[in-house]
């Protein structure tokens, strides 16, 4: 391919740059193109554990909730592979992962400007985006990053990456092999149950000797999916939280994990039931162990095994020790810095951790105002726990288009709650933008 300049060059094809290219689709005059470093396409393929299943509802696509006339809807995909009468009769009480997965291929295969194989090593300015790829330089008048979030370790796990201590993410490769082993799981999220529910699930020889599941909240814990709670999950509570100061924002984030964090209830009771046909029906009761409101504070190598140190968070003074062949570090992502936006460090500002971002999701810098860098997925304390999931993925992308064409779509009612005090006319019926 030449060198080329685009109007948008997307850094990253997951979920978040996706739905910006299916939304930017219908509008050929703003040329775009969208990277990824993957040969091919793939979303959390190493947790496509089989029986798992969206925590969303299935209309929070990349596409419907802003635009539900757009041809990259997963209904429409559904339709398109024959199978949407099949799909409603099976009944799923939420989407298979991998049938979402063959959806998001499916999106990404059917946009001629999507680039696998190419991987975005820097961005740097001079009027227009200079953006340096393993295999080239490209320009651009605006840039949009979506590459994620990176697995994370805690300090007692950190540098231990071997074939028996690695993260959830790796788990479809590397949890291989474990019948007759000790196994610990470490991390009490959706995560951490899929990857337990599967160790304890195996058969026969595949079944490990022990499987030990830790987690430091004070118990196995639900996420909150109920109507009120996901109206946090709507645009006009993520623009009001948009206005609040910082330290109001973290401690709103961090009251509502579970509303984000939490664990399927389908997937807890398949534990549960699992729990009680080892325990009480196929009398293996040593297989499983349970260990919440725990902390792991230390590894250390045990011979051919793990040591680690454990300590009961209401006991902090008595730290037990297990020993272990295997652990898995279900322990979440985290959005690390932006190593490729570095040539323009000094030109961005800055909200904590993450680079400050104006309504539009465009990062406030020093450069022309007619010159973004969007950023998606890598502002959670700015804009809520939505930030890092399906739920506002779509109309977050139809705020950089709306900024990019220089228009306002007209948005949907707001919540039934007064999240504001200026409720003084009753907000149903103003459709603000
Ligand atoms: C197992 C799992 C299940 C989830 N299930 C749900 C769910 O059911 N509901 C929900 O709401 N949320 C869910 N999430 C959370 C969230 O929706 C996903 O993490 C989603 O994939 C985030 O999309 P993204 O595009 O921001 O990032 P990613 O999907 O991580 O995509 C980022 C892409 O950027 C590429 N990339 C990175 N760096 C570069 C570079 N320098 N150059 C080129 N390409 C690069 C990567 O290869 C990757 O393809 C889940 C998360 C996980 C881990």
């Amino acid at each position: 391919m030449t060198d080329k300049h685009f109007g948008v060059l997307g850094i990253g094809v997951g979920p978040a740059n996706l739905s910006l290219a299916a939304q930017l689709y219908p509008y050929r005059d703003l040329p775009s193109v969208f990277l990824d470093r993957k040969e091919t396409f793939g979303w959390h393929d190493g947790q496509q554990i089989p029986g798992t299943s969206l925590q969303v509802s299935m209309v929070k696509d990349l596409v419907s909730l802003a635009d539900p006339t757009s041809q990259f809807s997963f209904l429409n995909y559904l339709h398109d592979q024959g199978r949407i009468y099949h799909f409603v009769n099976a009944q799923f009480d939420a989407v298979p992962r991998q049938e979402f997965r063959n959806y998001l291929e499916w999106a990404s295969r059917h946009m001629k400007n999507i680039v696998f194989g190419e991987d975005v090593r820097s961005v740097d300015f001079d009027g227009v985006f200079h953006v340096r790829t393993d295999e080239r330089v490209l320009t651009a008048d605006n840039i949009a990053v979506g590459i994620g979030r990176k697995p994370w370790i805690p300090p007692a796990g950190q540098g231990r990456h071997t074939p028996s201590q690695f993260h959830v993410g790796e788990f479809v490769d590397k949890a291989v092999g474990l019948g007759g082993k000790r196994v610990v799981v470490v991390g009490g999220g959706q995560s951490g149950a899929e990857a337990f529910l599967d160790l304890i699930s195996r058969e026969g020889a595949e079944l490990p000797s022990r499987v030990s599941w830790f987690s430091r909240r004070r118990n196995f814990l639900p996420i909150d999916d109920s109507p009120f709670t996901n109206d946090f999950y709507m645009p006009c509570y993520s623009e009001y939280f948009y206005g609040l100061e910082r330290e109001t924002r973290e401690r709103i984030n961090q009251d509502n994990l579970l509303s984000s964090d939490g664990i399927s209830e389908s997937t807890l009771r398949a534990i549960y039931q699992r729990t009680y046909h080892h325990r009480f029906i196929a009398r293996s009761p040593g297989l499983i162990r349970l260990y919440p409101n725990r902390e792991i504070t230390g590894v250390t190598e045990a011979g051919p095994a793990w040591e680690l140190t454990v300590v009961n968070k209401d006991r902090p003074a008595e730290p037990q020790h297990v020993q272990t062949d295997v652990i898995i570090w279900s322990t979440g992502f985290h959005t690390g810095p932006l190593e490729l936006l570095a040539p323009l460090a000094d030109r961005l500002e800055h909200d904590g951790a993450e680079y400050r971002v104006d309504q539009d999701y465009a990062v406030r810098w020093d450069g022309p105002g007619d010159r973004n860098i969007f950023i998606q997925n890598g502002t959670s304390a700015q804009r809520g726990l939505a930030d890092k999931n399906l739920s506002l993925l779509a109309w977050r992308s139809q705020r950089i288009v709306d900024r990019l064409r220089g228009v306002q779509r007209e948005q949907q009612l707001s919540s039934f709650v007064a999240w504001a005090d200026d409720a003084s006319e009753p907000d149903e019926l103003r459709r603000s933008v």
